[in-house]
């Protein structure tokens, strides 16, 4: 129910503000509400409300259309807000219409080009227009998706879209997947999964007993995974500083002497953390000789895939990473090299009963449905919006051949970046490229700052930082649905010149 300003401000005028008991819903208004009647007459849809939405439309596509030419930086950083929207609230309203008008003068300044096809920093996907395009009907739809019962088309588009990404990742189509806000809660709630299981193998129901007094679960992480993971085991309780950091090699990967010897010394069966897709090198663990190992000692293999699990969708490429369809679990992002809107990516797990037993949180007042797929099962949050909804738009749009020819060509823009740079004096290629991400150094630290730092000033494309192997990095993320060659050429360029210009 929508607070229309002007009727607000007529509703203050009425002078008996006690409410009525009008029989039906007897008993739920008591007393006086000041400035509140009952007799509003409200509609669910007013005509400000509907140029509100007309206009966010209209604004939405016309900030798309003007990605290829505008900055690739924000024009204001956090101080340039001050002001503009830390006001306290407003006491009246303000109409629909002008709210949205407002917002977009206001905000434009400081937004940044994270869907433009020359953003190259972090891991960012570009959120393909399809996808934000169903994002605007899943607002407006305002399904929650918790239940089949309730909102039965999500449930089963969503169902579709685990259906279609299991084939895509080449992963058992018989996976438990819960669809989830990214990666990082991708990984807590694989990890959560692994560790009731475990610790039910040992004969302990967490769920019941909770971890104090449990059995210890030994945990072995490579010593270059993302951050998130080990987030995730501090979340579920096993602690970091409990976790063994396996030695890596130069791209990151896991090295099999240092798996084998901390697997020799486990006095249960691990949890064991792999990566597909380092996020400095894009490279893969070896997934054929490391899986098979930790099964043998009774072991689960989680695998974050964040980005790097979508190169099984390249049939040429997915040699890469054989072997990864026989860890336990895995997490990976929609929202990242899908192209997905925030906030989806997936979590899914060989082990369905495994998931759902962590997962669900069902009360007495859901139906039973026995065997039905039910959304919630699978994922941390009963109310939730229909976020695998933008994903199948995608995936319908792409089809299977769009997927592979999107991968394929970002991995061959890596490697074609990798190539036009080595040869320039000043610049280094860190890493081999394994995919889709590459690890730049410019002499020394000093220096690759202030490279990294002319080139996003200039604003023409935007690489980001990191640290690989105790240097300052620019890291390049090819990611975006829309990058092409030009665009990388133009990177190239801007390194190029940025390079000449500081040295
Ligand atoms: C991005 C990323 C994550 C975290 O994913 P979010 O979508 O940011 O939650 C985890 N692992 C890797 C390798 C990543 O690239």
């Amino acid at each position: 129910m929508s607070m229309k300003p002007d009727r607000v401000e007529a509703s203050r005028t009425v002078d008996a503000p006690f409410i009525e008991d009008r029989g039906g819903r007897s008993g739920e208004v008591t007393g006086t509400t000041p400035g509140l009647s009952l007799d509003q007459d409200l509609e669910p849809l007013d005509a400000d409300e509907r140029q509100a939405m007309e206009a966010a439309a209209r604004h939405a596509i016309a900030y798309r259309g003007r990605l290829a030419d505008a900055p690739a930086v924000p024009q204001v950083r956090p101080a340039g807000l001050a002001g503009r929207f830390d006001a306290p609230l407003p006491a009246k309203g303000e109409e629909a219409l002008s709210v949205i008008e407002n917002l977009v003068a206001e905000a434009s300044e400081g937004l940044h080009a994270h869907t433009s096809p020359r953003f190259f920093g972090y891991v960012c996907g570009g959120s393909m227009p399809v996808g934000a395009a169903a994002d605007f009907l899943v607002t407006a739809w305002g399904q929650n998706s918790a239940s089949s019962w309730e909102s039965p088309s999500v449930a089963a588009i969503e169902q579709t879209v685990c259906r279609w990404c299991l084939d895509l990742l080449g992963l058992p189509p018989d996976c438990g997947v819960g669809i989830v806000t990214g990666a990082t809660v991708a990984n807590i709630q694989a990890i959560i999964a692994a560790r009731d299981a475990l610790l039910a193998r040992q004969g302990w129901d967490v769920g019941a007993r909770g971890l104090f007094g449990a059995p210890e679960i030994p945990v072995l992480i490579g010593a270059e995974a993302h951050s998130a993971p080990v987030a995730g085991l501090r979340y579920a309780g096993l602690g970091i500083g409990q976790a063994l950091r396996l030695e890596t090699d130069g791209e990151g990967r896991v090295h099999l002497a240092a798996l084998e010897a901390a697997l020799a010394g486990c006095n249960g069966p691990p949890l064991v953390v792999l990566q597909a897709g380092q996020i400095n090198t894009g490279a893969f663990d070896p997934f054929a000789e490391a899986i098979p190992m930790v099964r043998e000692r009774g072991g689960w293999v989680h695998v974050d895939g964040a980005f790097g699990l979508w190169v099984h969708a390249v049939p040429e490429l997915r040699g890469r990473l054989a072997g990864v369809d026989a860890a336990d679990s895995w997490a990976v992002d929609l929202h990242k090299w899908l192209n997905a809107p925030y906030d989806s990516g997936l979590c899914i797990v060989r082990d369905r009963a495994a998931l759902v037993d962590a997962m669900t949180a069902r009360g007495a007042y859901l139906p039973d449905l026995g065997e039905t797929w039910e959304p919630s099962d699978s994922t941390l949050e009963l109310s939730r919006r229909a976020r695998g909804v933008p994903s199948y738009a995608i995936l319908r749009h792409l089809g299977a051949d769009g997927v592979r020819t999107m991968i394929a060509r970002h991995c061959a823009l890596a490697a074609y970046l990798a190539e036009t740079l080595s040869p320039e004096p000043g610049i280094e290629i860190l890493n081999e490229i394994a995919s889709n991400q590459v690890a730049i150094a410019c002499g020394n630290d000093d220096l690759t700052s202030r490279v990294l730092e002319r080139v996003q000033t200039n604003g023409k494309v935007y690489p980001s930082h990191g640290v690989w192997r105790g240097r300052r990095i620019i890291r390049v993320s090819i990611i975006n649905h829309a990058t092409d060659r030009d665009d990388i050429d133009l990177l190239a360029d801007e390194l190029r010149t940025a390079v000449r210009q500081e040295a």
